[in-house]
């Protein structure tokens, strides 16, 4: 049995009759389905009208619990000169590009925020591009920022305050970079991530005042399956990636770094970098696991052929 995400939030319990016709919210927070039913029509009543101040309409209208739209989002563009950094003994000395990503998920009790890119303060810098010395002077990588996570959130009228809950796949600057633009935004992150960052020069360490709920393994988001943290450690000490289960397009897998493109998944190729290469085995093996048996797309956030494919914001996946 899992503590739910807002102990003190008011819970209600559905009788199987009402439960279709029923969306539990309060002030866009998760709430857990476990009280009277008494309750739940009290706080119904209330939950409706601020419900659709926050979001737009489901484009579901009649989901009970669970996940309605995923928006794919650019978060930077990033570029190197050596693609063997993360295929170590292929592709040597070829330059590679590789975006990178967050996914803003609409869930029927509020906005989810999967990753948050690299830092939008990029965009203020000459030509919008941070360049990082990782490897050496002039070795890149590159991140290149033109487009802010913050204007294309505007651009959907999501305001950072609407969304009540995100998470990161693990601490480097290209996840977890804008953080602190969601300050009241409680974040889940695993337990190790979360007291690892910051002991890495190429990590972000959390400020300890955001709200934060530390997660120990796999994690049943709001209790219903359409939101499921995974433990993938390997890339990081406390790497995490995420089920969706979306109603019309399925099970997809946002897998963070677990790979960095579909090459490196389908020949298990582990980044010089990676804090751990054992682990790093064992969690691609798992997501693939976890793929066979939820007839599950993968969904790598950095590589560029599928970025190509997939629709931006404001368009969006249902
Ligand atoms: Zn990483
Ligand atoms: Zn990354």
């Amino acid at each position: 049995m899992r503590a739910p995400i807002f102990p003190s939030a008011p819970t209600a319990v559905v009788s199987s009759k009402h439960r279709n016709k029923l969306r539990v919210v309060s002030n866009g927070d998760p709430v857990k389905t476990k009280a009277t039913f008494t309750v739940a029509v009290a706080i119904l009543a209330f939950a409706a009208t601020t419900t659709r101040a926050q979001v737009p309409a489901s484009s579901n209208p009649h989901l009970k619990s669970g996940v309605d739209r995923l928006y794919v989002i650019d978060c930077g563009d990033g570029s190197a000169t050596d693609e063997s950094r993360w295929t170590p003994g292929v592709n040597v000395g070829v330059p590679i590009g590789f975006p990178g990503h967050c996914y803003l998920i609409h869930h029927t009790q509020g906005w989810f925020l999967w990753d948050t890119g690299i830092s939008d303060t990029v965009a203020k810098l000459p030509h919008h591009e941070l360049v990082l010395h990782e490897w050496g002077p002039g070795t890149g990588p590159i991140w290149r920022k033109p487009i802010t996570l913050a204007a294309q959130l505007e651009e959907l009228h999501v305001k950072p305050s609407d969304i009540k809950l995100m998470a990161v796949s693990h601490s480097h600057p290209d996840h977890a970079g804008n953080v602190e633009m969601f300050p009241n935004t409680l974040m889940l992150v695993q337990r190790v991530e979360y007291e690892w960052a910051g002991s890495r020069q190429d990590t972000v360490a959390f400020n300890k005042k955001h709200p934060v709920k530390l997660i120990d393994g796999d994690y049943d988001i709001f209790g219903d399956g359409s939101l499921v943290l995974l433990s993938t450690p390997g890339h990081t000490p406390g790497h995490q990636s995420l089920l969706v289960k979306l109603p019309k397009t399925g099970a997809v897998i946002l897998s963070g770094d677990v790979a960095h493109f579909q090459t490196s998944f389908d020949h298990r190729y582990v980044p010089s970098n990676n804090w751990n290469k054992q682990a790093s085995l064992q969690s691609m093996d798992k997501i693939a696991a976890i793929m066979a048996k939820e007839h599950a797309q993968l969904w790598i956030n950095h590589d560029q052929v599928q970025s190509d494919a997939q629709k931006k914001l404001p368009a969006y996946y249902e």
